[in-house]
């Protein structure tokens, strides 16, 4: 890096936010691309989101990351909206200009790293995504895009399931179903776990029935959330993948949007396994 180059200041807000590894994932980026960036990590609440961003903005910040539960308030603050983040109603990632744009990149963090692990684009592949809330709202059109065959979501509260469902339906081929009805609509080729359930230590029970035998089964989540299904996966020989890849590629597509550089998520991904001791 050279001395005196430009300070790209970026950061990212949640609640909670302390454990995020967001921050080490840029730093690990702006490392790689020789860039001089500071990336924070910001405690908000629902009443201060908005004037925390603001604030950032005024900083002379070029952008940050939203996570949960501000993805929907994320959204609403910006002027211009990607096609992605148009349909999901949500926003990972805000790009300060004279006036704010808002995108979504969790979609495409999570395709390129069910490719990664093996799923191939094509027409054919049928995907079934387990939960409804804000993360696969924002995955459900790059799923649509990537793998057109069948989406088929399935959630313990079956409005939530059967109302996205409804709102992505001009996309794709994607319908709703109860979990114990997965069986009927199996054998899927992926199931991406987009519930929170493994932060109570409990997870989905995949039955193999559900899944192809070369099926992956890719877990949004990752580190002690991740645990309960990596060993019930494994009980089961399934295929599993954690959210590790997903996390940093999303990651990525919001360090290029900031920055126009695109980093080498590989390294990065094995760098934050090997941190986390995963
Ligand atoms: P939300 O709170 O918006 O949604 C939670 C979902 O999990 C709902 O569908 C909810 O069902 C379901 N759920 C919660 N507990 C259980 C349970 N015990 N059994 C069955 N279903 C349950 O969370 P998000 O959508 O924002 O996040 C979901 C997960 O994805 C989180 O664990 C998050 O950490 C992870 N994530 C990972 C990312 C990555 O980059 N790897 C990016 C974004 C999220 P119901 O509707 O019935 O309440």
């Amino acid at each position: 890096m050279d001395q005196g180059q430009e300070l790209i200041r970026l950061a990212v807000f949640g609640q909670p936010v302390k454990q995020s590894l967001s921050p080490r994932i840029h730093g690990l980026f702006a490392q790689q691309l020789g860039l001089n960036v500071e990336y924070r990590a910001i405690e908000s609440t629902e009443s201060t989101f908005a004037d925390d961003v603001s604030a950032l903005a005024a900083s002379g910040a070029r952008g940050c990351n939203v996570t949960a539960p501000f993805k929907q308030m994320a959204f609403t603050l910006a002027s211009h909206h990607s096609e992605i983040a148009r349909q999901a109603q949500a926003a990972n990632t805000l790009v300060f200009e004279t006036e704010w744009r808002a995108d979504n990149t969790d979609g495409r963090g999570l395709v390129a790293d069910l490719q990664r692990n093996g799923l191939s684009r094509d027409n054919t592949a049928c995907i079934a995504l387990l939960g409804a809330g804000g993360a696969a709202a924002g995955v459900i059109a790059d799923l649509l895009s990537a793998f057109p065959g069948e989406l088929c979501i399935a959630n313990r509260t079956q409005s939530r399931a059967k109302a996205l469902a409804q709102r992505f339906s001009d996309l794709g081929n994607v319908f709703a179903c109860e979990p114990h009805e997965l069986l009927e609509h199996g054998p899927f080729d992926a199931l991406v776990n987009a519930t929170s359930a493994g932060h109570q230590g409990e997870h989905p029970v995949i039955q193999g029935e559900f899944l192809n035998p070369d099926a992956l089964l890719y877990d949004m989540n990752y580190g002690a959330a991740a645990g309960a299904l990596e060993a019930h996966c494994l009980s089961k020989g399934i295929r599993y993948c954690d959210g590790i890849g997903m996390l940093v590629g999303q990651a990525a597509v919001s360090f290029e949007i900031w920055t126009g550089l695109r980093p080498n998520t590989e390294i990065v991904i094995d760098q934050i396994r090997n941190e986390i001791g995963d």
